[in-house]
């Protein structure tokens, strides 16, 4: 294989050989690619135009879906493709791009290129994060157009270092965006004691960064005797007053992201995960995770657009959970 999606990659050059350093495998690679190369032809077709929300929300989901720890379901990528093509063909048609030329092009270029590429990637998280509270800003969406566009082109580095810092200005202004939807939406994190025991009974972990995921999840377990714990990136949720009046929201369960296959090993409760930090999940406690949105692993349960948990409730319940609290 060959995949250069991420900065993580194997000795900065790209990860090869079986699968690489997150867990991906080749054919979820070139998938990732063929993605990449639809969402720059859709940029092409539409860069100019006046496009409207279509265009903007298959871009972001499409970028974010590429970042790393998001989506190893090669079906789930797929249909991201098909989708990116149908808003293509909406808009007249726009070649799309074939990966290769970049990763096979000069040096500079290509570091000048990925540099934007990985800088819009995550910039698309926090724009995906914010667009699903009704969130979002026109100059950060015509610079995705613009930057996917540029990736296409045939530019010197003097071309593309301006649009190296430009891709730096605009993601803050995405970060700036996304505060705002947080903080009007959840209200403003305080520093809060988050803790770490694990109450006796039935109880969901939720990782990933989705504050909406788990309002929703919150929401659907008020009084059903199901506590529900973060894990990982979900920690900052604590702080925020609308997340941490909920009184079935205990705390927060194990450490970081990267120990999640220890951590998740043993547990009586599922794992929901919504946006980000997957690792490829092992046999022993397959049958307990759940993903959501955009986040997608094979053979895992999906939970869809409906946003209803209740299989993630119901094996919660199924599972009982611990039966006495473990300080
Ligand atoms: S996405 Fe995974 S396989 Fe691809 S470069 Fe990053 S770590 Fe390597």
């Amino acid at each position: 294989m060959f995949c250069f999606q991420c900065e993580q990659t194997a000795g900065g050059k790209g990860c090869a050989g079986k699968a690489g350093v997150c867990g991906k495998q080749d054919h979820t690679a070139l998938l990732q690619d063929e993605l990449t190369g639809a969402l720059i032809g859709l940029a092409r077709a539409a860069y100019g135009k006046n496009t409207g929300p279509t265009v903007s929300r298959a871009i972001i989901e499409g970028l974010f879906t590429t970042v790393t720890n998001v989506n190893f379901s090669d079906e789930a990528i797929r249909q991201q493709v098909s989708r990116v093509r149908k808003e293509i063909n909406a808009l007249g048609g726009g070649a799309e791009y074939p990966m290769p030329s970049l990763w096979n092009d000069n040096e500079d270029i290509r570091s000048l290129k990925s540099l934007i590429l990985f800088g819009i990637r995550g910039m698309a998280a926090y724009a995906y994060h914010a667009l699903i509270l009704g969130f979002t800003d026109n100059e950060v969406n015509a610079f995705f157009i613009k930057a996917l566009n540029a990736i296409g082109e045939n530019l010197k580095m003097e071309e593309l270092l301006p649009l190296v810092t430009e891709t730096g200005r605009v993601n803050l202004k995405c970060m700036e965006l996304l505060d705002r939807t947080n903080t009007e939406t959840y209200g403003t994190p305080k520093p809060v004691t988050v803790p770490l025991a694990i109450e006796k009974g039935p109880f969901i972990v939720v990782s990933g960064h989705d504050l909406h995921d788990l309002k929703q999840l919150l929401d659907q377990t008020e009084g059903k005797g199901v506590n529900i714990y973060t894990h990982g990136e979900m920690l900052p949720a604590h702080g925020y007053p609308e997340l941490k009046k909920y009184t079935h929201l205990k705390g927060n369960f194990g450490t970081a992201w990267q120990s999640q296959q220890k951590e998740f090993d043993n547990i009586p409760a599922p794992v929901l995960f919504t946006t980000n930090c997957l690792m490829p999940v092992k046999d022993s406690y397959a049958d307990r995770v759940f993903t959501t949105a955009l986040v997608a692993f094979p053979g895992l349960a999906h939970i869809g657009e409906d946003k209803n948990f209740s299989p993630v409730i119901n094996r919660a319940l199924e599972l009982g959970g611990i039966l006495r609290t473990v300080p």
